[in-house]
């Protein structure tokens, strides 16, 4: 089996790349989904978080996702530290899920912060989606009804595009100049030459 990390910034389309893999039968764990509904229900993150910023957080047994939020904005330290409550429980997440699909040839994982949280240490393979800064930030705005100073402010937070570039073994253009189907089949047609 063939695991492929997808990755991209913010807007570069992962999402539609990742829809495109799913037509050709690759299953895609998509990392920012799953991290979100384990952060909500895992009862190890639950006990974590709590005994580092109270009982409040988890008012009513739900997770009051504001309060997480404006505990960690800004704060460095404090990310690095929630997220080293939250990955582990998504790469044994994602083990699990990866032996669920153990039939197939190649499965993919999604996820923006591939590199930035290290979990391409469990790819084999790396696709990044690139898309140029300004096609990006026009079409976050679009899909997501904000304005570009919000869209501006996450991608500052992530890795810059050259950087992914480097340590992906393929790149997709998404600027649409160029298929995506067309690029996707070929990426496929080459790991299953790799898979012989
Ligand atoms: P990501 O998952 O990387 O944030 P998405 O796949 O959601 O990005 O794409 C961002 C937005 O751009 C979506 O609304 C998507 O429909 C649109 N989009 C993606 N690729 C293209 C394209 N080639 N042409 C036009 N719009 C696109």
């Amino acid at each position: 089996m063939i695991t492929l990390g997808i990755t991209g910034g913010i807007g570069s389309g992962k999402s539609t790349v990742s829809r495109l893999f799913s037509l050709y039968d690759v299953p895609v764990y998509i990392a920012d989904t799953e991290s979100k509904r384990l952060v909500a229900t895992s009862p190890v993150i639950r006990e974590k978080l709590t005994a580092m910023f109270g009982n409040e957080l988890f008012e009513g047994g739900v997770l009051n996702k504001a309060l997480l939020a404006a505990h960690i904005f800004n704060d460095r330290e404090k990310l690095e530290k929630v997220n080293a409550i939250i990955h582990p429980e998504v790469a044994a997440d994602f083990a699990r899920w990866q032996a669920a699909h153990s039939q197939y040839d190649i499965v993919a994982q999604e996820a923006a912060i591939l590199f930035e949280s290290e979990f391409n240490k469990y790819m084999d393979k790396v696709v990044m989606v690139y898309t140029p800064l300004e096609m990006r930030i026009e079409r976050t705005m679009k899909r997501d009804g904000v304005g570009r100073e919000l869209v501006m402010e996450r991608i500052k937070n992530q890795m810059s595009d050259e950087k992914k570039a480097e340590l992906s073994d393929f790149v997709v253009v998404n600027d649409g100049t160029q298929s995506l189907i067309g690029q996707v089949a070929q990426i496929l047609h080459r790991l299953k030459s790799i898979n012989k």
